[in-house]
């Protein structure tokens, strides 16, 4: 039996409602599954504005008083709020602050952009995060952070807490599920987070070629960092394309940066028991699957050709934030000549507007072949998981990728590129343990011979059943990485012990 910890995961996300990508789901999952172990977890995320508290049941913590955290220049008033039932076993703690989380998202506002006081957000969050174990005398064994936003949580418990009381050894874990986004300023920016200017001016944790680097600070002095595959984790050490310019200093953590594969949620992601479906299957019963096309091309105005039980041609999915990152520019330009030979597109996503006008502009010149749904829809979502036969998802770089393994889940051989977390969970349909179809050059023409493949395998029913069934047998149930993280967890508190 794992010795039992007092967990503090601080994160921007947190799913199914304050969510923006993989991140929120793997706060929420991982954080139910180490609960679900035994261990004591609270997770700190900010009130956003968007929360609906009637419905999700947050209310005020009145036993905890009002607080004023100074940022920067400024004073804010904050206030503990609860979500979920009390005795629930994962605790989930929101910071109310009226002057930088009410009316507001997580990190974008409506016109697509950035908040300008992302630091000044992740500052106050990242302080009354800290705040909590002295204020509910609860000792935390491991404090973990997710992603640039949360770092400050763990410079502040390196940089303040030094001669402040914090109850418990407090370890730090930095997780990191995207290196694409660091939190980049001006050096005197730091000011705003109240940390020393020196600490941005060379050689100064934070100063990253001459200027602030959130997430380089945090790899740098986290006890202990992850990233969330293996393969991803290998690739951003020795390959500055994928290291994003940190590659160096991931590299200098040597065993302390590690790749824990992230796991899909069966709670939420079972084709059997999914409410949002037409109709539920799994791999004995995969009939229900051509309902769930049929109720999709419905909904989206597909006209799918050929039988509705065995179209002529795979009705593809797609689902995700519409990045470069993504791949979507792979896509694109093959979308016409796809549909010219019989294959349908179930789009949904937003993202840059670039990439979301060229999908508008294809799907208006054909409505009957390719929908784009340009808004965040769980629902919809689940529905497209279910009813696509091939789910594409031909990232440039991707750290872990959820999609993917839903997909899986769903009976939708995935069409991926041979990197990070796609290389360690799909099996290329030329494997006789093939679960998918992988290639690896990142130009259209390779997606496009890979899409020839599959769509000669479609052909032949029984083999692409098997390919079906094969890849919704895989086990991607979150306690191997529980157990992973546990180990990351005492890891980490041995490094603090040295070096206390
Ligand atoms: P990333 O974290 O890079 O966004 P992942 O594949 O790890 O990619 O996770 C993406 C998650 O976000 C999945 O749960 C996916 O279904 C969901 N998602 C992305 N875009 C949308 C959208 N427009 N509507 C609903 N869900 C979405």
């Amino acid at each position: 039996m794992p010795t039992k910890r007092n967990i503090l995961m601080v994160t921007a996300e947190l799913a199914p409602w304050a969510k923006v990508g993989g991140l929120g789901d793997v706060a929420q999952a991982l954080s139910a599954a180490l609960a679900g172990r035994g261990h004591d977890v609270r997770v700190v995320l900010p009130l956003y504005g968007h929360l609906d508290r009637a419905r999700l049941g947050i209310r005020p913590l009145k036993k905890l008083p009002p607080l004023a955290l100074r940022v920067g220049q400024k004073v804010h008033d904050v206030r503990f709020h609860v979500q979920g039932p009390p005795a629930g076993r994962l605790k989930i703690y929101l910071v109310e602050c009226e002057d930088l989380f009410a009316g507001r998202g997580i990190y974008t506002g409506p016109d697509g952009k950035g908040f300008a006081d992302s630091l000044e957000r992740a500052s106050l969050h990242a302080q009354a995060a800290l705040l909590l174990p002295r204020l509910l005398g609860w000792p935390v064994d491991v404090v973990h952070a997710h992603d640039a936003e949360a770092v400050p949580a763990l410079l502040y418990r390196d940089h303040w807490y030094t001669g402040r009381d914090l109850p418990g050894p407090a370890a730090t874990v930095l997780t990191i599920h995207n290196l694409a986004h660091q939190e980049i300023h001006l050096p005197d920016r730091v000011l705003d987070l109240g940390l020393p200017r020196s600490l941005a001016v060379y050689p100064g944790l934070l100063e990253f070629h001459g200027r602030m680097n959130l997430l380089k600070a945090g790899i740098a002095s986290a006890d202990r960092v992850n990233t969330v595959s293996p393969t991803y984790a290998r690739e951003t050490v020795a390959d500055p394309a994928y290291g994003c310019g940190l590659e160096g200093v991931l590299g200098a953590r040597g065993a302390g940066y590690s790749g824990i594969l992230n796991g899909a949620d069966d709670e939420v992601w079972d084709p059997l028991r999914d409410p949002h479906l037409a109709e539920n299957y799994g791999p004995a019963r995969l009939a229900g699957k051509d309902a769930c096309r049929a109720a999709l091309a419905d909904e989206l105005g597909l006209a799918v050709p050929g039988n509705p039980g065995r179209p002529d041609k795979p009705l593809c999915g797609f689902v995700g934030r519409l990045v470069h990152q993504k791949g979507v520019d792979l896509l694109i330009p093959l979308l016409e000549r796809l549909v010219g030979d019989g294959f349908t597109f179930a789009v949904l996503g937003t993202g840059d507007r670039d990439l979301e006008a060229a999908l508008d502009a294809v799907a208006a010149r054909m409505p009957d072949a390719v929908s784009f749904t340009r808004v965040f829809d769980e629902a919809l979502a689940h529905r497209i998981y279910a009813g696509c036969d091939l789910f594409l998802m031909p990232s440039l770089f991707e750290p872990c990728g959820l999609s993917q393994m839903y997909a899986l889940k769903y009976g939708s051989p995935p069409v991926v590129r041979r990197t990070g977390g796609l290389a360690d969970t799909v099996v290329d349909a030329d494997d006789a343990a093939g679960t998918g179809f992988v290639f690896d050059q990142a130009r259209p023409e390779a997606l496009l011979a890979c899409l020839r493949r599959a769509e000669a395998l479609w052909d032949d029913p029984d083999r692409w059943a098997a390919l079906q069934v094969r890849g919704m047998g895989c086990e991607f149930g979150w306690s191997r990485a529980a157990a992973s993280y546990e180990d990351v967890y005492l890891q980490a508190l041995e490094a603090r012990t040295i070096r206390a």
